[in-house]
């Protein structure tokens, strides 16, 4: 060892990945051939792409590859790449710490599963450079960063600290030597996990790495190399064929499957799988997936985009938010143009003719592929609904041109127990109901309960419960569906078919007038209620509150007061059931005592309240006046 040999101590979280490295045991160790091979490759597309826009890095761009060297006499296994290289710093802060959210998701998944179980979930996340670990007991990187004079060596045995020296290596790029594990007591490889033989080596590649798009060479350095073996050695184990160019009957199942892995890092299966081509006025190949589960990133400010731009099958960028609306950013996938030039940058894409054909014929063919799903496979259709229909919804805001395809491909909580779409709503409407009827709130439960939705209950009349924050704003800005106004049951000025109400209710109700007791209610309630009425819309309930004008639920009222604007005033209504036997009761006592009349507004105001989900504001007041009316 150098005498300027520094000692670093791993990051605590780090450590403990390390630990499960070394001492697990896993169904799939073949996995760290994988991690390394994809992180030369990125390696290759960073120098490239750097090379773009820094013409002195060009040199070092030059015939980019991956070699894998097999040296069973000195049991090693090294995986070396001519990409960009690290500098020391990016060393220590690279391979010393945990910064991606993948190994974090990992960290959190392996709390939370069986101990037993963590072999099986090792092989399903992408855990990245560690899992050299799993095969090896000693590491050494040697790497020299392109456009830098000096190289690096990081060292380390996995056991909470690395070392770092300075190297050698005279050309840019990165060097991997894994000194390989060996059975303890055998002191041999176990023949299923024998890393030096090229031949295993080969399977595993071929297997997962064959799209990588630079040439992946293998060499046994114990093996003489006779002259008429020449060609052989030098082809490449992978295809390098990128997937999306292929047919798709020549690709299996597991490949696409295996793809889809490389690009979202999601070690669960995809729902769904989309292919594409465009021909004409513009010339892309796409290949996107609908995961199955939410990523974590999926309602932050600044979470990623799951789609990839390449150009004539050459990687430009991840995470490419303009290839794609942001109502459908949980896609993840590949794009491929034959059109844009290869030196584009993020701010070239953003005004770019070319990129809005491509976002507008992906947006049909995402939207498409949606719409037959939910014909063809339901039950799939139903799981990518919950897990990202409340995504899909924010398009009926922001895409006005495919605003009537995404309503359709909505699926609603309905007060008759299934969800429905608006299209079953509609063909199942009575020929005299003439809207659509709903009801917003923040959740589907509460909505479930309300007693606005009684006299619709009743009538046998479908309301669509509205529980998602997005909801409301979609609900307010679109008037019609299929030429049907939307109406939330909700609103002051309600007016159900006429045919629909009873000659009972017709007489209660002018009683009630005739008793004076309403006038009365009013008074007592003046500063707590904006007005009473009679309502139409109860059966089982007293009372309900209503809104007069536009409808303000709590969330909207959480979403004003925290972008700092002002509230709109709230004007609530409440209404009382002429029909029910308490408004009755109280009506028949009012004749001879009217000295409790404040206390019964006061409980027909609480009674509302709860029957919203909400609290009661003055509990005091509402207390004393149901002890007081309990007392006589
Ligand atoms: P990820 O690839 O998801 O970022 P890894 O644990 O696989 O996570 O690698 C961590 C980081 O180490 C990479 O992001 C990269 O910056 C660096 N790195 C790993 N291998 C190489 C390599 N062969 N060449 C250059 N940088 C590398
Ligand atoms: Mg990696």
């Amino acid at each position: 060892m150098t005498t300027n040999c520094e000692k670093h101590e791993f990051q605590s979280e780090a450590k403990q990945v390390l630990e499960l490295m070394i001492h697990s045991v896993y169904s799939n160790p073949d996995i760290f051939v994988r991690e390394l091979i994809s992180n030369a490759s990125d390696a290759l597309d960073k120098l490239r792409i750097e090379a773009l826009s820094d013409s002195s890095l060009s040199e070092f761009a030059k015939e980019p590859k991956i070699e894998i060297l097999v040296d069973k006499k000195n049991n090693t296994l090294t995986i070396s790449d001519n990409g960009i290289g690290m500098s020391k710093e990016d060393l220590v802060s690279y391979l010393g710490t945990i910064a991606k959210s993948g190994t974090k998701e990992f960290m959190k998944a392996m709390k939370e599963a069986k101990s037993n179980s963590s072999g099986d979930l090792i092989g399903q996340f992408g855990v990245g450079f560690y899992s050299c670990f799993i095969a090896a007991d000693k590491v050494r990187v040697e790497t020299k960063k392109a456009g830098l004079d000096k190289a690096f060596v990081w060292e380390s045995e996995g056991d909470g600290t690395f070392t770092i020296s300075e190297g050698t290596r005279n050309s840019n790029g990165t060097t991997i030597v894994m000194s390989m594990k060996k059975n303890e007591n055998t002191d041999e490889h176990d023949l299923d996990t024998d890393y030096l033989s090229e031949w295993t080596l080969r399977g595993i590649i071929k297997k997962y790495s064959d799209f990588v798009t630079y040439p992946i060479f293998i060499k046994d350095m114990n093996k003489e190399v006779k002259p008429e073996d020449e060609p052989e050695k030098d082809a490449p184990i992978n295809s390098m064929k990128a997937l999306w160019t292929r047919s798709e009957s020549d690709v299996t199942d597991d490949e696409y499957k295996e793809f889809y892995r490389h690009i979202s890092h999601d070690w669960e299966d995809p729902l769904e799988r989309i292919s594409y081509k465009a021909e004409g006025t513009s010339e892309f190949c796409a290949l996107l997936y609908i995961p199955a589960r939410q990523p974590m990133d999926l309602f932050f400010q600044d979470g990623k985009h799951g789609v990839q731009l390449y150009i004539k099958r050459v990687f430009i960028m991840n995470d490419c938010k303009d290839l794609i609306p942001e109502y459908l950013r949980f896609i993840k996938g590949v794009v491929d143009s034959e059109d844009l030039s290869l030196n584009v940058s993020r701010e070239i894409l953003q005004q770019n003719r070319q990129t809005n054909l491509i976002k507008s014929s992906l947006t049909r063919k995402v939207l498409d592929s949606l719409r037959k799903m939910k014909q063809d496979k339901p039950e799939d259709y139903n799981k990518f609904w919950d897990t990202f229909g409340i995504v899909l919804k924010e398009g009926i805001i922001s895409d006005q041109k495919n605003k009537e395809q995404i309503m359709k491909l909505c699926m609603f909580d309905s007060s008759k127990g299934n969800k429905t779409t608006l299209e079953e709503y509609v063909s199942k409407m009575s020929s005299d109901q003439k809207k659509i009827y709903y009801i917003t709130g923040s959740n589907k439960s509460t909505l479930s309960a309300s007693p606005k939705l009684e006299a619709f209950r009743k009538r046998d009349i479908e309301v669509l419960l509205l529980g998602d924050g997005v909801d409301e704003i979609w609900v307010n800005n679109t008037p019609k569906f299929n030429d049907f106004d939307f109406v939330s049951i909700s609103s002051e000025n309600l007016e159900l078919p006429d045919s629909l109400l009873g000659e009972d209710e017709k007489k209660d109700k002018e009683e009630l007038e005739k008793s004076g007791l309403l006038t009365k209610i009013k008074e007592a309630l003046v500063g707590t209620v904006e007005d009473v009425t009679f309502s139409t819309r109860l059966v089982d309930s007293p009372a309900c509150f209503v809104q007069k004008g536009e409808e303000i639920s709590p969330q909207m009222r959480n979403f004003f007061q925290s972008m700092g604007q002002p509230v709109p005033e709230e004007k609530k209504v409440l209404e009382i059931n002429p029909s029910h036997q308490l408004i009755k009761k109280i009506a028949e006592n009012y004749e001879n005592d009217m000295s409790n009349v404040s206390e019964w507004g006061t409980m027909l105001v609480g009674l509302a309240t709860i029957a919203e989900g909400d609290s009661i504001t003055d509990s005091k007041k509402f207390t004393e006046s149901l002890t007081k009316l309990l007392s006589k």
